[in-house]
């Protein structure tokens, strides 16, 4: 008998309420997340609805050392719920509820599986926010979220996900369970479990229950677009307002590339085409003076005329704005299917020169790239398209070019990924920014949750 048709048979005698598939139809849609030309098919997918259910797989898995590789929504960008070494993929798809909007405490607890989107607008519901907000939020999960944690445009105000969670329900590899901090804004019980897990991959545990923290929704948000004649002059600006003491909930910014390839896609021209790049920004606040109070402070330090910039009137107009900015992803797949994402962090200041230094350089290479991100916190975008290049060339040619992103957002004092984590895609780069005694540690830490190996083998080291 086949390994894993014997081993789909023992999972389906587990008990609880598990669900073991093996239909190839099905199991080819798990074969890949969001990474441009990854996938791998997994040998069984196992659906989890409780806890429980997870702690019978993994026990199960663990005994007879059978990789599992943990799966939210299937939208992460560095091929972390792939399953490049076969195994069970065990998706918490199901575990998608929202427990509870606990407004006395702020507090939101949430399964694995649930929308980001819709946690959000639990939260609104009641008057509270949940804050981070990765462009991906209609379709990617809380769990995913946690586990890689996920940032956003709000970061640069409000944080990301490491910073609202409290608490957390996770099932070792060998299907023990343990809960780890909860509905407590403060905690100082023994080790930090919370920020190991946080960012840990689908590596080390996989999470069934998640406490989140909730602030106050400030009731007023506004929007605006400002252009600049380059890349240089958008990041002078978001220097001088951040030291000119305003915090935007979003800075983001789209270089002139990136606004060609979106109004081609969406088949409208974005306001001010012709600028070297955009600088979108949202203030918010407890009023709508203090928020225009701000947006004119932030025209005034960014020495912007009010007249050559777009302030969103209405909630139509304000979609707009966001759409195009949130639509680049969908526009390079379009236009080159196959393409490197990078998601690099450099001190803020160290913007300009990374990006223009290394445009140049990928031009002398004929490569073509879009460059956009979070202007307020450093973590810049990096897309290269393959194009017209031939696929093996194109092969051939990236771990070269990923070497040479990675070294220069290094010099810069910056670092690999600030968002999309490691996964499959940047393992043998981690040596770049981790010296071998942090790998090491990192290697021990793993041990330590999972002896045997079994939990998403073949990623981040
Ligand atoms: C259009 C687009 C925009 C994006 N924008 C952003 C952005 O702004 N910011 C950002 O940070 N990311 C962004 N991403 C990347 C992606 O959405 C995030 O990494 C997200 O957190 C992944 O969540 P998921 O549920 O899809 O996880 P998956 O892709 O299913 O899994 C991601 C990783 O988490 C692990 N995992 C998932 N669930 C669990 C669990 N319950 N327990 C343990 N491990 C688990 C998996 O093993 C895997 O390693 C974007 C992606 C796309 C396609």
């Amino acid at each position: 008998m086949n390994q894993y048709k014997k081993i789909a048979d023992e999972l389906s005698r587990l008990g609880g309420t598990i669900q073991v598939v093996t239909d190839l139809d099905i199991l080819e849609t798990y074969a890949k997340d969001e990474t441009s030309d990854l996938s791998a098919m997994p040998d069984i997918l196992v659906r989890a609805e409780t806890a429980q259910d997870v702690s019978l797989v993994l026990g199960y898995c663990n005994a007879n050392n059978v990789p599992v590789i943990p799966r939210g929504a299937g939208t992460g960008v560095t091929g972390g719920a792939v399953p490049v070494m076969g195994g069970v993929v065990l998706s918490l798809e199901k575990m998608n509820r929202i427990i509870e909007i606990d407004r006395e405490n702020m507090v939101a607890v949430a399964e694995p599986g649930a929308i980001t989107r819709d946690i959000q607008e639990a939260a609104r519901e009641q008057g509270l926010m949940y804050p981070p907000d990765p462009a991906s939020l209609d379709s990617c999960s809380i769990g995913g979220n946690v586990a890689e944690n996920a940032g956003g445009p709000r970061a640069v105000r409000y944080g990301t996900t490491k910073d609202y969670v409290l608490g957390l329900e996770f099932v070792l590899a060998d299907g023990s369970i343990i809960t780890t901090g909860g509905k407590i804004v403060k905690n100082a019980t023994g080790y930090s479990l919370l920020g190991i897990l946080i960012g840990s991959e689908g590596t080390l545990s996989v999470i069934t229950k998640i406490f989140l923290r909730l602030v106050p929704a400030p009731p007023v948000a506004i929007d605006m677009l400002i252009p600049f004649p380059s890349i240089q002059d958008a990041a002078d600006a978001v220097q001088a307002i951040l030291i000119g003491k305003i915090i935007p909930a979003t800075l983001e910014f789209m270089e002139r590339d990136a606004i060609a390839m979106v109004s081609a896609h969406l088949g409208r021209e974005t306001p001010f085409p012709d600028a070297g790049a955009h600088l979108l920004i949202q203030v918010d606040g407890n009023d709508d003076q203090a928020v225009l109070d701000s947006l004119e402070r932030i025209a005034r330090i960014a020495g912007v005329d009010p007249e050559a910039m777009l302030i969103a009137q209405s909630a139509a107009q304000r979609e707009r704005l966001w759409k195009a900015r949130r639509s680049i992803r969908e526009s390079i797949t379009v236009e080159s299917p196959v393409f490197l994402a990078e998601d690099c962090v450099v001190p803020r200041s160290k913007i300009p020169a990374f990006l223009t230094e290394l445009k140049a350089y990928l031009e002398t290479r004929g490569l073509r790239s879009v460059m956009f991100g979070h202007a307020g916190d450093g973590n810049v975008h990096i897309d290269v398209l393959k194009g017209g290049m031939e696929y093996e060339t194109w092969k051939a040619a990236l771990p070269d070019l990923k070497r040479e992103i990675y070294r220069r957002a290094i010099a810069l004092g910056g670092t690999i990924t600030g968002e999309h984590g490691i996964g499959f895609i940047r393992k043998d780069y981690l040596g770049l920014a981790c010296s071998d005694a942090e790998i090491e540690l990192f290697r021990r830490i793993k041990k330590a949750f999972d002896p045997k190996g079994i939990l998403n083998p073949g990623k981040i080291f």
